[in-house]
């Protein structure tokens, strides 16, 4: 795949809203014990194909239960989803997803190559060894192609996760906080490696965050989530230059995007209880 040059600048007006990822009043309600703990309630939210969206929102207000769902993991109580116009299983069973969490999960008996592999061996699909080397290139692992997970640091198995779901060749990159577990340093170089791994293959990418720089960071927009039951409080598009640079962190669009955002999500908080915990949330990763 070529590079930066795949993904224009700015979102593409010409591309339809909602031909990437399309949420039509989704809610989702979980039983617990007897009770109903409602997760979400009525989100609606499109993004265009090729798109970088952040999902914001304070802890437990339902960022992982829209991702799962967008994988195909969970169904709601109502409303759609739909990635590329698909139902998001029959997507997920097509190879069209490609998804990774904050725990990398990878096998501790294989290399790095093998977990790169294995969702390929797993759906009977013969694996392409240079497409194979590419990827470890592209995740910046040449070297490392035979090393065990626990030969590895956090950030080098998050690596090979991000690899493994890239190996389907997806349509959809679906990242539930994949460097939350990093300390700092780590985290910024790898959301600068993401980026590039994201201009490099051109991938509709949904990243679940509660870290405000992060998101402002890597996105083309920005959906800020509402305190549990979430919502969609507001879609904010970042209009900043790429490739993003640490440099840019600390001019004043970035920051100014950065309050736009710390204020849509503490002006929801319901009491100072709730505030504090938001804020907690948010200072993530920087
Ligand atoms: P976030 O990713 O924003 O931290 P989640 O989507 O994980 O939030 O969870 C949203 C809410 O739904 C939380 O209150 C959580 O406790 C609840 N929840 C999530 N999964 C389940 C489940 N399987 N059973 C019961 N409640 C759940």
């Amino acid at each position: 795949m070529s590079t930066a040059a795949v993904v224009p600048e700015a979102p593409d007006e010409s591309v339809p809203s909602g031909t990437g990822l399309s949420l039509r009043g989704l809610s989702k309600e979980f039983k617990l014990g007897r009770n109903r703990v409602p997760a979400l309630a009525g989100v609606d939210l499109d993004t265009a194909e090729g798109q970088f969206l952040a999902l914001l929102g304070p802890s437990g207000c339902g960022k992982s239960t829209v991702l799962r769902i967008l994988a195909g993991l969970d169904s709601p109580t109502s409303g759609t989803a739909l990635v590329h116009g698909e139902d998001p299983e029959a997507a997920r069973k097509r190879h069209h997803l490609g998804i990774a969490f904050q725990d990398a999960a990878l096998l501790p008996w294989r290399s790095v190559a093998a977990n790169i592999r294995l969702p390929l061996e797993i759906s009977g699909i013969k694996a392409d060894p240079a497409a194979i080397s590419d990827l470890i290139r592209l995740v910046g692992l040449e070297g490392f192609e035979k090393a065990r997970p626990a030969q590895l640091s956090g950030g080098m198995r998050q690596r090979v996760a991000i690899a493994r779901s890239l190996v389907v060749d997806p349509k959809v990159l679906l990242l539930d906080e994949p460097f939350g577990a990093l300390d700092d340093m780590t985290r910024q170089r790898l959301n600068l490696e993401l980026q590039r791994i994201w201009q490099a293959r051109a991938v509709t990418t949904l990243l679940v965050t509660h870290s405000i720089n992060e998101a402002v960071l890597l996105s083309d927009t920005v959906a800020v989530m509402s305190p549990r039951p979430g919502r969609i409080v507001e879609v904010v598009s970042i209009d900043l230059p790429r490739p993003r640079t640490p440099e840019m962190m600390r001019s004043p669009e970035f920051h100014a995007y950065a309050d736009q955002l710390s204020e849509l999500l503490f002006g929801r908080a319901d009491s100072p209880a709730d505030a504090a915990e938001s804020a907690e949330s948010a200072a993530g990763a920087s």
